[in-house]
């Protein structure tokens, strides 16, 4: 039976952490009872990419099916995994075990359901080069379905689950890993490591950096990236080089060019800025963090600033990359 809990504080289930309270979060601990789900429900994993701004009227539903299959074949390892798994315990899972190919995504919180929604990436490499099918139920047609990963849509931090938030919930992940590993080593600071190498060094290397980088949500309460990096064209970018000469960039194909949102804010000497106990996070200024005693507002208020800031000082529109949910639902800055 799903487990369904009463004026739940919601202060448990994300991990910026304010202090709201939901009036009904129904369990789900198995697919065969997802039709039980109430339509308008919200669907959360681990929290790690959501912020309740407020008190939440309409049901949330948070997803906990858990198990682990793996199968063998000639050139792949096919792993069939419930969307209520923790991803880092199945990183680590997969690697203890000589299946390798995750090691870039370790320590990114959060649950396997939820990465396909905005397709996790780290270090060079995004979750949805493994995904081969997604196991859904469609809240429209009331019925079970598998998308491919062609179906899926992805895309950089982007997928047609987060096109359509109300729409599916994703209860399987199918994932595909090739038996011939390659290391991806294009990235950051893993361009330092030298092969001959082992998935196990990279997935060493990965946790040592993110420990030391990023502020750990049980410490210091965020969601990870609050903006998502800015993708212009290639004309925009040659008028921001020719004021920011060392502006940090990344080439992408049809003429554009991704740029870093923590650059942009850094650059504005953000990092540390609070308004009421929301901060920019001191080191890290992509990053957001509610210092204990932040309220939805301050985080709202916060955002807003650095938005208007980025968008004066370079004529760029962030995009948030977590989700904001007040009392009326999903909300954009
Ligand atoms: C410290 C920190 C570091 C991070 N680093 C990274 C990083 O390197 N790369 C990266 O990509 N992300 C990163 N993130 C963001 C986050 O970890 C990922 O987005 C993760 O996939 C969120 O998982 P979750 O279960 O916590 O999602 P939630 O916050 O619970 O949900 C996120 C979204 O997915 C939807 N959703 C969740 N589960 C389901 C489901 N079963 N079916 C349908 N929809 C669902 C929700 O409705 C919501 O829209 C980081 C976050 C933190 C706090």
């Amino acid at each position: 039976m799903n487990e369904i809990k009463r004026h739940y504080n919601l202060s448990q289930l994300h991990t910026f952490r304010l202090p709201a309270k939901a009036e009904s979060v129904t369990f789900l601990t198995s697919s065969e009872q997802v039709a039980q789900i109430p339509a308008d429900a919200y669907v959360i994993g681990g929290g790690s990419n959501t912020i309740f701004l407020s008190d939440i009227t309409r049901p949330l539903v948070c997803i906990r099916i858990k198990g682990i299959d793996v199968k063998e074949e000639a050139q792949h390892w096919r792993v069939k995994v419930g969307a209520g798994e923790n991803w880092h315990q199945l990183v680590l899972f997969l690697n203890s075990n000589g299946i390798d190919g995750f090691e870039n995504l370790a320590l990114i919180p959060g649950t396997v359901g939820a990465a396909p929604v905005q397709n996790i990436g780290a270090y060079g490499r995004d979750i949805s080069e493994f995904i081969y099918s997604v196991r859904v139920w469609d809240r429209r047609s009331k019925s079970l379905s598998n998308f491919s990963n062609e179906d899926c849509r992805f895309g950089y931090r982007d997928s047609i689950f987060k096109q359509n938030p109300m729409r599916w919930l994703i209860l399987e992940v199918e994932f595909l890993i090739p038996k011939a590993w390659q290391p991806e080593l294009s990235y950051g600071e893993l361009k330092a490591l030298e092969e001959p190498i082992s998935a196990k060094d990279i997935l060493d290397k990965v946790i040592s950096i993110r420990s030391a980088k990023l502020p750990d949500p049980n410490v210091l309460p965020n969601a990870g990236s609050f903006f998502k990096n800015p993708v212009v064209s290639q004309k925009k970018f040659e008028s921001l080089a020719a004021r920011f000469p060392t502006i940090p960039h990344f080439n992408l194909p049809n003429n554009e060019v991704k740029l870093a949102a923590g650059w942009l804010i850094d650059n504005l000497n953000l990092k540390g800025f609070s308004i009421g106990d929301a901060s920019v996070h001191k080191q890290q200024a992509l990053v957001l963090v509610n210092n204990g005693k932040a309220t939805g507002a301050d985080v709202l208020n916060l955002a807003q600033h650095i938005k208007i800031s980025v968008y004066d000082a370079y004529g760029i529109e962030l995009e948030a990359e977590v989700r904001l949910l007040d009392e009326k639902g999903l909300i954009s800055l």
